[in-house]
C-alpha cells in the first residue's frame, strides 16, 4: 500500500530539475493522486525552485516522473507564488475529471 510517507521517501531520491540537488522530504507536498499517479508540489531547499510534478509511484520502485517541463515552464513555476489552499482545492476538483491530458494540465496558470 503506497502512502504519503512512502511517496516522500521515494521522492527524496529524485534530483531537482533545476539544480540537481536531491529533494528533502520537508519540501515535498502531496496534492492528490489517482491510483498510481501522484501529483506533488516539490520545493528545492538549494535553489528555492518549486515545481509541480506528476509521477507514477509504486511501492519500493523509483518514481517515474512523467511531466517533462521545459525551461520556460520551469521558469513559470519558479516564479509562481506558493500554492494556496484554493489552488489545491481546484486541483482536487480537477483530478476528479482528469483525462490524462498533461499538456493541458500544465498549460493552465
Ligand atoms: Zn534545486
Amino acid at each position: 500500500m503506497v502512502n504519503e510517507s512512502i511517496i516522500k521517501r521515494l521522492m527524496s531520491s529524485v534530483k531537482c530539475a533545476v539544480c540537481e540537488q536531491r529533494y528533502e522530504e520537508d519540501g515535498i507536498r502531496i496534492i492528490g493522486h489517482q491510483e498510481d499517479l501522484w501529483f506533488l508540489s516539490v520545493f528545492c531547499s538549494a535553489c528555492h525552485s518549486q515545481l509541480l510534478v506528476a509521477a507514477v509511484v509504486k511501492e519500493d520502485m523509483a518514481p517515474e516522473i512523467i511531466t517533462d517541463l521545459t525551461k520556460t515552464e520551469q521558469e513559470k513555476f519558479r516564479n509562481m507564488d506558493r500554492l494556496i489552499a484554493n489552488d489545491v482545492l481546484d486541483m482536487h476538483n480537477f483530478l476528479k475529471d482528469f483525462d490524462g491530458d498533461f499538456s493541458r494540465l500544465f498549460s493552465c496558470k
